[in-house]
C-alpha cells in the first residue's frame, strides 16, 4: 500500500486525486490531508480517511479536528509524517516550499503545481537527486511528453509539440478581448479547473507557464518546444523525433489520467476514464496567434531571459489574475503587467529557495504598484 498526502485537496485537482484514490482502496492510503480556506470539505474527507492528519493553511488560530495550522504547519506535517508519494495540487507559487519539504523529506512528488517548476525548476531537480527521489509531472501535456520520451535518448528528439486547446476566446480578436469580464473567462470549453488556471488558459498565459515547465522538466533547447492549438483536446502532446516522426498521446480531457498514472508510477493501471474514440470530431492543429496572445510570446520570452525572468514572468501574471478577478484591471490588461516586469531589472535568484522568494516578493509588490500607477 502507497501512503500518499494530498496538498490541495479541496480544489480541483484534489477532488480527482480523492475520487482515484477511493476507487483503489487497497493500493493507497491517505497518510495527511491539506486544504486552505475550505475547512468542512476537509473534515468531510476525515470520514473516509480517519487516520489522515489535517492541515489548514489558510488560517493561524486553532480550529476542531485540525491537526497543523498554516503555511509552517502543513511543513511541519511534511516533516513528521511518513509517506511514498506527495500529490501538490496547492494553486500557485505557495507549491514551492511544500514541493521541496516533500523531496527534503524523501517523499517522491507528483506535481499538478506548476509554478513550483517554473519559480524552482532547477532547485527542485537538484534535490529530487540529492534525496534519490522522482518528480512526476501530472500536468496533462508533461505527463503525455513524460511518457512519450520514456526510454529515448535526448539527442533522438527533435521537438515537443504542447496542445492548446486555445480556451474560450480563440477566435476573439485582441481589440474584443478588452471587454472580457471574469465569468466569461472562467468558462473553459473542454475543462473543469480551478479560477486562476482557468483565467490563464484564456490568455494561454498556462500554455507559457507549459512552456517553461516542460523546458525545465525535460531539459531540451527552448527552439526545440512549441505550442499547437488543438481545439478538440484528444491529443495532449507530441514529440517528434530525428526522423521526423511524430508520436502523440491521445485521451479524453480527463485530469483523472494524468493523476492515476503519477499515483501508481511505475505501473501502469486500467483506469476508468472515458474510452478516447477516434472516429469522433475530426482533429485540427493550427500555429498560435501571439499578436491575440501576448502571453505566449512572453513566455518565450522570459525562458531566453532566463534567471529571474520566469519568476517574474509567474508572479506578475499571478497578480494581474488576482486583480483581474476583482474586476480591478482588464482582460487585455493581464499581459501588459507581466510584458512591463519582464523589461526591468531583477536580482538573480541563483537557484536557492531564499533568492526565488525574494524574486517572488519583489515582483508582488512591484506589479501592485504597477497596476496602481499605469492602469
Ligand atoms: P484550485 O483552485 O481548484 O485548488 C487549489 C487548492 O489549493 C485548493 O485545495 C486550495 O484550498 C489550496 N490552496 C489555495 N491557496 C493555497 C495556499 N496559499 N496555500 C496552500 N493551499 C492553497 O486549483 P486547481 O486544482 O485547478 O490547480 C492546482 C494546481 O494544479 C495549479 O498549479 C494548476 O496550475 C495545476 N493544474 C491544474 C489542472 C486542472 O485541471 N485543474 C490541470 C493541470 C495543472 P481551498 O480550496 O481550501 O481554498
Ligand atoms: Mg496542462
Amino acid at each position: 500500500m502507497k501512503k500518499v498526502i494530498v496538498l490541495g485537496c479541496t480544489g480541483s485537482i484534489g477532488a480527482s486525486t480523492m475520487e482515484i484514490i477511493a476507487d483503489f482502496p487497497e493500493d493507497f492510503s491517505v497518510v495527511a490531508l491539506s486544504a486552505h480556506s475550505h475547512e468542512q470539505a476537509l473534515l468531510a474527507l476525515k470520514e473516509q480517511h480517519p487516520q489522515a492528519r489535517l492541515v489548514l493553511t489558510g488560517t493561524e488560530d486553532a480550529r476542531e479536528g485540525m491537526d497543523y495550522l498554516g503555511k509552517e504547519g502543513l511543513l511541519r506535517m511534511l516533516e513528521e509524517t511518513e509517506a511514498d508519494m506527495v500529490v501538490n495540487g496547492i494553486s500557485g507559487a505557495a507549491g514551492l516550499l511544500p514541493s521541496i519539504k516533500s523531496l527534503e523529506t524523501e517523499k517522491d512528488l507528483a506535481l499538478a503545481n506548476k509554478e513550483t517548476i517554473v519559480t524552482g525548476g532547477d532547485l527542485i531537480f537538484s534535490l529530487a537527486e540529492k534525496y534519490n527521489r522522482t518528480v512526476l509531472p501530472v500536468d496533462s501535456e508533461h505527463s503525455a511528453l513524460f511518457h512519450l520520451l520514456m526510454g529515448r535518448k535526448p539527442e533522438t528528439v527533435s521537438e515537443l509539440i504542447l496542445t492548446a486547446s486555445g480556451g474560450p476566446f480563440i477566435d476573439m480578436p485582441f481589440e474584443e478581448q478588452r471587454k472580457v469580464t471574469p465569468a466569461q473567462a472562467l468558462k473553459h470549453p473542454n475543462w473543469d479547473m480551478g479560477a486562476k488556471i482557468s483565467i490563464d488558459s484564456a490568455t494561454l498565459a498556462n500554455k507559457g507557464l507549459e512552456v517553461i515547465e516542460a523546458w525545465k522538466l525535460f531539459h531540451l533547447p527552448l527552439e526545440k518546444i512549441s505550442v499547437l492549438v488543438h481545439r478538440q483536446s484528444l491529443v495532449h502532446s507530441l514529440i517528434r523525433t530525428a526522423d521526423n516522426a511524430l508520436y502523440g498521446q491521445f485521451s479524453a480531457p480527463d485530469m483523472k489520467l494524468p493523476i492515476q498514472n503519477a499515483l501508481f508510477y511505475p505501473e501502469l493501471r486500467p483506469v476508468k476514464a472515458a474510452y478516447t474514440d477516434l472516429c469522433g470530431p475530426s482533429l485540427t492543429f493550427e500555429k498560435p496567434d501571439l499578436v491575440r496572445f501576448p502571453m505566449l510570446a512572453l513566455a518565450y520570452r522570459a525562458a531566453e531571459k532566463g534567471g529571474p525572468a520566469p519568476i517574474v514572468y509567474n508572479g506578475s501574471n499571478e497578480v494581474a489574475v488576482a486583480a483581474f478577478l476583482k474586476g480591478r484591471i482588464g482582460f487585455t490588461q493581464i499581459s501588459r503587467v507581466t510584458a512591463a516586469l519582464l523589461e526591468e531589472k531583477w536580482p538573480d535568484p541563483q537557484d536557492t529557495l531564499e533568492g526565488i522568494e525574494t524574486v517572488d516578493r519583489l515582483v508582488r509588490e512591484r506589479a501592485e504598484a504597477f497596476m496602481g500607477a499605469e492602469l
